[in-house]
């Protein structure tokens, strides 16, 4: 009697607390080094002329498996770099799926976009002018850091075990727009009533025994703090965040995502201590999130991704023979790879680009961007998404060049022309660009719709 009075509490307790307890998801998290051998050639800023002088801080790629129930996973890969290239996301994803049967739709890789970081493979290759030896150097960190990653994703698969997940948000207001009008057209400065985002999205990964396992957080913000005159390696605001959250959480992995931050500096830049600082802002805010009333994230995982083509404005052969004759040597080397696509007859006219979603029941999505898009892509997203608990992430996949918004086309400057010397493109995007993105993400929206 005594017994089936207990078991009648029990049965009416574990009732009460369904809906909590079938939120369960299976994760597993795990982190490795991939800071490369030292002096190395860092990324970011065409204004550097040597390789590394030291390391600040050592970088990372950490990983998130989330498993539900029915089978259905997403793995998210976070890393301290300045973007990755296709050759590799595409090498890591093909090892991924033939190892660990993850297959491309529900693996996420991400860069958080620090400068302080090495070069990777041919992403900004523009940038530089190797010999030999710096590019064997470059290839070999490249062919390691694929190997990282399928190790950081096959680690955090190995520690699965049962958990659960809430989500919260939080703000910080370091962030500037850096898109500064001036008589001369658009400079990269500091624009004080430009569109910004300065929200955190917050996603806590708590195990059986209550401990913290993970945090992933994001913030849409350049990992600019420091400047092409700085030699040492690490991972800006977003390292110190990162290692900081680490620090106050035992146990914990802290992971970072770069979210729409395209057009978006951290305010003010240029100092160590203020990528501390910056990184310490962020990290409280993170903190004081996860000690908040959150929101159950529950089951089932849903994933879709799409890659679309992005078209670049019209060019003509004569465009880039007349830059190639520009004193500039990026200039000379943009046009450089133009001519030689124009002599295979495969001239540059459209890239691809990824979109991907992935959905945690009713409760979080994760709108995962290729390139660098602009604040503008985050704030229309919510607009249109209202209803949804939104994270819109960009630096996912393929870096492959700044996707600037109609607006921001319209408007010229660095993020809508300029950058596409560097990063090894013709020139600007159509004008159809802001819209082609925004059709695929009505496509992987509407296939990780919950069944009604
Ligand atoms: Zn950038």
């Amino acid at each position: 009697m005594k017994q089936r009075s207990f078991r009648s509490a029990l049965l009416a307790l574990l009732t009460t607390c369904a809906p909590v307890l079938a939120a369960d998801f299976q994760a597993g998290v795990a982190r490795v080094k991939i800071t490369p051998p030292q002096p190395f050639w860092m990324s970011g800023y065409a204004a550097r002329t040597h390789a590394s002088e030291g390391v600040y801080q050592d970088l990372w790629a950490k990983a998130l498996a989330l498993r539900d129930a029915d089978g259905h996973q997403a793995v998210l890969v976070t890393t301290d770099l300045i973007g990755l290239p296709r050759v590799v996301s595409d090498e890591v994803a093909a090892r991924v799926q033939a190892r660990f049967k993850v297959e491309r739709h529900e693996l996420v890789l991400s860069a958080s976009h620090t400068h302080c970081g090495p070069a990777v493979r041919k992403n900004l290759a523009v940038l530089y002018d190797f010999d030999e030896e710096d590019r064997r150097r470059v290839d070999a960190y490249g062919a390691d850091l694929v190997d990282r990653l399928v190790e950081a994703v096959g680690r955090a698969l190995d520690d699965l075990a049962p958990a659960q997940l809430s989500a919260g948000h939080g703000a910080v207001g370091f962030a500037v727009n850096r898109r500064e009008p001036t008589p001369e057209g658009v400079k990269i400065g500091v624009n004080p009533t430009g569109p910004v985002d300065h929200d955190i999205p917050v996603l806590k990964v708590v195990a059986k025994d209550g401990s913290l396992r993970a945090v992933l957080f994001a913030y849409a913000c350049h990992n600019t703090t420091l400047g092409g005159d700085f030699y040492q390696m690490g991972g800006d605001y977003a390292g110190f965040a990162q290692a900081e959250l680490e620090r106050t959480h035992p146990g914990a992995t802290a992971l970072f995502m770069m979210l729409c931050g395209g057009d978006q500096n951290p305010n003010p830049r240029g100092t160590l201590d203020l990528a501390r600082q910056h990184g310490q802002a962020l990290a409280a805010e993170v903190g004081r999130v996860l000690g908040a009333a959150l929101l159950p994230v529950r089951p089932p995982i849903r994933t879709a991704l799409e890659v679309v083509s992005l078209d670049f404005a019209p060019h003509t052969r004569a465009v880039f023979e007349q830059e190639a004759a520009s004193p500039d040597k990026f200039r000379q080397r943009r046009a450089r790879l133009m001519l030689a696509a124009y002599d295979e007859r495969k001239p540059v006219r459209q890239t691809p680009y990824p979109v991907q979603a992935i959905r945690l029941g009713g409760d979080l999505t994760l709108l995962a961007l290729g390139g660098e898009p602009v604040v503008d892509y985050a704030l229309r997203t919510k607009r249109e998404l209202a209803g949804e608990n939104l994270i819109v992430a960009g630096y996912c996949h393929d870096v492959m060049c700044y996707i600037p918004s109609r607006r921001v086309l319209r408007e010229g400057g660095y993020e809508a022309v300029d950058n596409m010397i560097y990063y090894g493109q013709p020139g600007p995007f159509a004008e159809t660009v802001e819209e082609a993105i925004f059709a695929a993400v009505r496509k992987v929206m509407e296939r990780i719709r919950p069944a009604r």
